[in-house]
């Protein structure tokens, strides 16, 4: 008995003085459910600091919002922080590596299908063809606030992390007995999960799908990822597409991107690419992996390079 007391004050005082403690904390923001999983000594007040950053990366970005970057830059205004510009800068650069599949600009025709304030429409194609050029960061902030999240913990003493910012995976340093972190990839019919990826250390795993934000009418459903070319949602056989990536940024820009490509398309840049793997589902069902992708779980064909 009186070891047992002994070694509880041991570990009561280890703990104290640097144990890992694991915690978990749920925010809702841009739209969407986030899970915050830290752990550290100090994982608390990290996470604390996660939700700020979280609440004020969205404030910043909001396309809803006039007081925003977006919402003035849209207005006529400039860019005033240089992280900002920042952000821009290398949206702008990973939207030409797309050939303009990922169009930061294309916020008009989001508004037009009523997007924004969830008065869904399916607009004429004149509205189309008059929406104005406007700024949308929506494909891209995600991603974006977990390269920043990254860059947040790497400056707390925390041990290790995995938040999910909806349907963005971000994971942060190595697991404990350093088995890779197992990620869900999201059945686009609902349910269980189709598969799972496995990463070892800081990684990006960005979903984008058609069943993530979208409408019916007169039994069509009409989602959110649209093809800057026709403004219209995009119609690439696919469902879902998963990038897995060391960057956060481009995982998201490049998870929209290879959705409005289709799989043929999204392949052959993946062969050009030497930066990110990719899951793909069809809409017949089929699953298809990049060479590099360590799926499991499910079965699937590889692409090769
Ligand atoms: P989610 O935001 O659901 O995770 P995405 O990352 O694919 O999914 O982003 C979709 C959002 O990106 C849309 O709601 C819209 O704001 C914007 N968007 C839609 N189509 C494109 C596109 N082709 N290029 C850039 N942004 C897009
Ligand atoms: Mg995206």
């Amino acid at each position: 008995m009186k070891k047992w007391i002994c070694g509880m004050v041991a570990l009561a005082f280890l703990c104290l003085s640097g144990c890992s403690v694991h915690t978990q904390k749920t925010v809702f923001a841009m739209d969407t459910v986030m899970d915050l999983q830290v752990w550290g000594k100090d994982s608390e007040a990290a996470q604390q600091k996660l939700a700020v950053l979280i609440e004020e990366t969205e404030n910043t970005w909001s396309a809803m919002d006039r007081n925003s970057i977006v919402g003035r830059l849209n207005a006529g205004g400039a860019v005033v922080s240089q992280d900002a510009h920042d952000f821009l800068q290398r949206a702008e650069e990973l939207s030409k590596r797309t050939k303009g599949a990922f169009d930061p600009r294309l916020g008009g025709y989001i508004r037009a299908w009523g997007f924004y304030d969830g008065a869904y429409r399916v607009p004429e194609e004149a509205a189309l063809q008059q929406a104005p050029v406007q700024w949308d960061l929506g494909g891209a902030v995600k991603g974006y606030t977990g390269q920043q999240a990254v860059q947040l913990l790497e400056t707390l003493r925390v041990d290790r992390a995995i938040l999910n910012l909806g349907g963005n995976i971000q994971t942060y340093g190595e697991k404990k007995d350093h088995s890779p972190w197992v990620i869900g990839i999201q059945n686009p019919d609902g349910g269980n999960y189709l598969g799972t990826v496995s990463v070892v250390g800081t990684m990006a795993v960005v979903t984008s799908g058609d069943y993530q934000r979208f409408f019916e009418k007169d039994g069509t459903r009409y989602h959110h990822i649209l093809d800057p070319e026709t403004g219209r949602p995009a119609q690439s056989g696919l469902r879902s597409v998963t990038v897995i990536c060391a960057d956060g940024l481009t995982a998201d820009v490049f998870s929209t991107a290879l959705f409005v490509m289709g799989l043929e398309k999204a392949s052959d840049f993946w062969r050009q690419s030497e930066d990110f793997e990719a899951v793909f589902v069809t809409d017949t069902g089929k699953i298809y992996a990049t060479q590099g992708a360590a799926l499991s779980g499910c079965e699937y064909e590889v692409i090769a390079r």
